[in-house]
C-alpha cells in the first residue's frame, strides 16, 4: 500500500504498524506452536482460529495505520492508481491462493506417504517384514472372492514350526529370532506366481496357492518343507527346527474364510500329532475328532458331579530290597456310557479346556484325604498337569489341602514334567520352591521323553527322577537303550536323587536294573494299579 503514489494525502502510524508485525508474529507463532505441539483433539481447529487472528491483527490493525486526507479529485481523474491497485490486488489474491494450493499438495503428499508407511507397517510382521495376520486376512478374502468369481480352486496351507519353542529356550531369543528371519526369507525367495505367504504370529505361517493341479501344489509343499527342514546357521551352531502342515482346498473342504481356515488348522494339528507325518490334508474325519473332544469334554464336567472318577494307585518299590515305600495315585474315569475311559484320553481333553483345575484338585483332596487314613504312612505320590502346576492358587491348594486332610507334608510327592518347567524356568523354579518350603518332594516324571536336558535337574531341586517306561522294552536286548538307562543312573548318583524306574514288566528288566543298582521301581511286575481297598491300604 505503501508504493501507491497517494502523495502527500496519506500518513502512517510508525507504532501501530509495529503493533500489527507483533500481533501478527505473536499469533502466528501461538498458532505454529499450537499445531505441531499441543495433543488437544482440537487443536487443527484452535490454531485455525489462532492463525485467523494473526492475519486479522496483521491486516486490519496494520491498515488502521494510514491516514489518508480528502482525495484530490486530480488524482482520482488521471492517475492509473485504481489499475495499478487492482492489478497488485490480483497478484495478490494469485499468489495466496497458489501458496495455499502449494502447501496444501505438499502437506497430502506428506500425508499419502506417511499414510503409505503406516500402512506397510500395519499390514507387515516388523521383525521378518512377511505380510502379517491382517494383510493375509484381507489377502484370502480376495482370493476367495476371486475364486467364487471365476469359479477356481486354491489351497489353504498352515505351517507351524516344531522346534522354535526348544531352540528359543535353549539358545535364547536372538537365536529364535534369526530362525524366523531365515525361514521368512527363505519363504519370499520360494514364492512363484499366485502364492502367497503370510506370518500370522510366533511360530505360525500361512500360505495360499492359486492352482488346482495337484501336482503343483505338491511342488509347492515340497518347497515349503525344504524352507523349514533346512538346517539354520546360527553364529558358530546350526539348527533344525523343522515343521507340521496342513492344507485345506478351496472350494472342496470349504467355501467360507472361517471353516476354511478351521480345517487348514486341523489338518496341521493333525500332521503335528502323528510322529510320521508332517503334512496333512484336511479329511472330514478331522472333523469328527473335534466333535468327539467336545462331547468327551461335557461328558467328563458331569462325570465329576456323577462321581464317576474314582483313584487307583500303584505301588512304588526299593528295588534291591523290594520294600514297598510309596504309591502313585492314578486318576480313573468309569463312565456308565463309554465304560472305562482311560487317561491318556481325557487328561489331555481337560488341560485344553481348563476342566484340568477342578479335576486336578478333586485328585490332590481325595488322594491326600485317602493317604491320610492309610494304615501304614507311605508316601503318597500325585501327578500335576503343566496347565495345574503354573495355575496362581496351587501353593495355597497344596497348603490347604495338607492342612484339611492332616497328611504330613513329608509324605507328599508331586509329579512332574518337563513340559511344565520347559515354558518358563524362572517362575517354574520359584513355583518348585515355594512348595518344597511346604516339606513336600517334588519327583521329574517321565524323564527322557521330552527335552532331558541335564540343565533342568541341574537348576531344580528334584527328589526324584522317574525315568520313563519306554527304556524297559530296550533294556534286555537293546544296548543302546540299557546305555541310556546305565547314564541316566550314574547322573542320579553324582547329582544325588534317587531315580526310579518306571514300567517294570518282566523279571529280566528287574534283573537288570538291580544289576545297574537302581534304587526304585514302578511297573505291573510289582504291582497294578487298583483301589486303595483293593490293596488294603485302608478297610473296605
Ligand atoms: P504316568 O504318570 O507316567 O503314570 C504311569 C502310567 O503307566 C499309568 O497309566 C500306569 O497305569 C502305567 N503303568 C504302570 N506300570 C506299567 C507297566 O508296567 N507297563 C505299562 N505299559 N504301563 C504301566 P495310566 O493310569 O493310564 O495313566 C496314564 C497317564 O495319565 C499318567 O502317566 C499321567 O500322565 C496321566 N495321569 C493319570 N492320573 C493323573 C492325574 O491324576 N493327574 C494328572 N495330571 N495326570 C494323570
Ligand atoms: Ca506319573
Ligand atoms: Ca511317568
Amino acid at each position: 500500500m505503501y508504493a501507491v503514489e497517494f502523495g502527500e494525502h496519506m500518513a502512517w502510524s510508525l507504532p501501530t504498524i509495529a503493533l500489527s508485525l507483533l500481533l501478527g508474529i505473536a499469533f502466528g507463532t501461538l498458532s505454529l506452536q499450537c499445531l505441531l505441539r499441543s495433543t488437544n483433539r482440537h487443536r487443527e481447529f484452535l490454531a485455525t482460529v489462532l492463525f485467523v487472528a494473526a492475519i486479522a491483527g496483521l491486516h486490519f490493525i496494520g491498515v488502521s495505520a494510514m491516514r489518508t486526507h480528502m482525495m484530490s479529485a486530480e488524482l482520482m481523474a488521471t492517475g492509473n492508481a485504481p489499475v495499478v491497485l487492482g492489478v497488485a490486488l490480483a497478484i495478490t489474491t494469485l499468489l495466496l491462493v497458489a501458496t495455499g494450493g502449494n502447501s496444501f499438495s505438499i502437506d497430502d503428499a506428506t500425508r499419502a506417504e506417511s499414510y503409505e508407511r503406516m500402512r506397510q507397517m500395519a499390514l507387515h510382521d516388523a521383525l521378518t517384514s512377511l505380510p502379517n495376520r491382517v494383510s493375509f486376512n484381507d489377502h484370502l478374502d480376495q482370493v476367495i472372492e476371486d475364486a467364487k468369481e471365476k469359479g477356481t480352486q486354491f489351497a489353504l496351507i498352515g505351517i507351524d514350526l516344531n522346534k522354535f519353542k526348544e531352540i528359543n529356550d535353549v539358545r535364547g531369543h536372538a537365536a529364535g529370532d534369526v530362525v524366523l528371519v531365515t525361514i521368512a526369507s527363505r519363504f519370499t525367495e520360494m514364492l512363484g506366481e499366485g502364492e502367497f505367504v503370510a506370518r500370522l504370529g510366533g511360530d505360525e505361517f500361512a500360505a495360499v496357492h492359486l492352482t488346482s493341479d495337484p501336482d503343483e501344489l505338491k511342488a509347492f509343499v515340497a518347497r515349503i518343507e525344504e524352507a523349514i527342514n533346512l538346517p539354520i546357521p546360527i553364529e558358530d551352531y546350526e539348527v533344525t527346527t523343522g515343521g507340521s502342515v496342513g492344507l485345506a482346498l478351496f472350494p472342496k473342504d470349504a467355501t467360507d474364510k472361517e471353516t476354511l481356515v478351521t480345517r487348514a488348522d486341523l489338518a496341521m494339528y493333525r500332521a503335528k500329532a502323528d510322529p510320521l507325518r508332517t503334512v496333512a490334508y484336511y479329511e472330514p474325519a478331522m472333523d469328527e475328532t473335534v466333535r468327539e473332544a467336545r462331547a468327551l469334554a461335557a461328558d467328563l464336567k458331569t462325570a465329576m458331579e456323577k462321581g464317576e472318577l474314582s483313584l487307583h494307585y500303584q505301588v512304588q518299590t526299593a528295588i534291591a530290597t523290594g520294600e514297598v515305600f510309596g504309591y502313585e495315585a492314578l486318576l480313573r474315569w468309569t463312565s456308565p456310557e463309554r465304560g472305562d475311559v482311560p487317561p491318556a484320553r481325557f487328561i489331555p481333553v481337560a488341560e485344553e479346556n481348563g476342566l484340568i483345575i477342578p479335576l486336578g484338585e478333586w485328585v490332590l483332596q481325595t488322594a491326600c484325604a485317602q493317604a491320610a487314613k492309610w494304615e501304614v504312612p507311605f508316601k503318597l505320590a500325585v501327578n500335576l498337569s503343566p496347565v495345574q502346576f503354573f495355575h496362581p492358587d496351587l501353593y495355597r491348594l497344596v497348603k490347604e489341602t495338607l492342612e484339611k486332610t492332616g497328611l504330613a507334608p513329608a509324605r507328599l510327592e508331586l509329579e512332574l514334567t518337563e513340559t511344565s518347567i520347559i515354558d518358563d524356568k524362572q517362575r517354574a523354579l520359584e513355583i518348585v520352591r515355594r512348595i518344597k518350603e511346604l516339606g513336600v518332594s517334588i519327583a521329574l516324571d517321565d524323564f527322557g521323553t521330552g527335552y532331558s536336558s541335564i540343565d533342568t535337574l541341574r537348576s531344580f531341586p528334584f527328589d526324584r527322577i522317574k525315568l520313563d517306561g519306554s527304556f524297559m522294552q530296550g533294556i534286555e536286548t537293546n544296548s543302546d537303550a540299557a546305555a541310556i538307562v546305565r547314564s541316566v543312573l550314574a547322573l542320579g548318583r553324582t547329582m544325588n536323587i534317587a531315580v526310579l524306574a518306571e514300567g517294570i514288566e518282566t523279571p529280566r528288566q528287574l534283573e537288570v536294573l538291580r544289576g545297574e543298582g537302581c534304587v526304585a521301581g514302578q511297573g505291573f511286575l510289582i504291582g497294578r494299579p487298583a483301589c486303595a481297598e483293593t490293596l488294603g491300604l485302608q478297610p473296605a
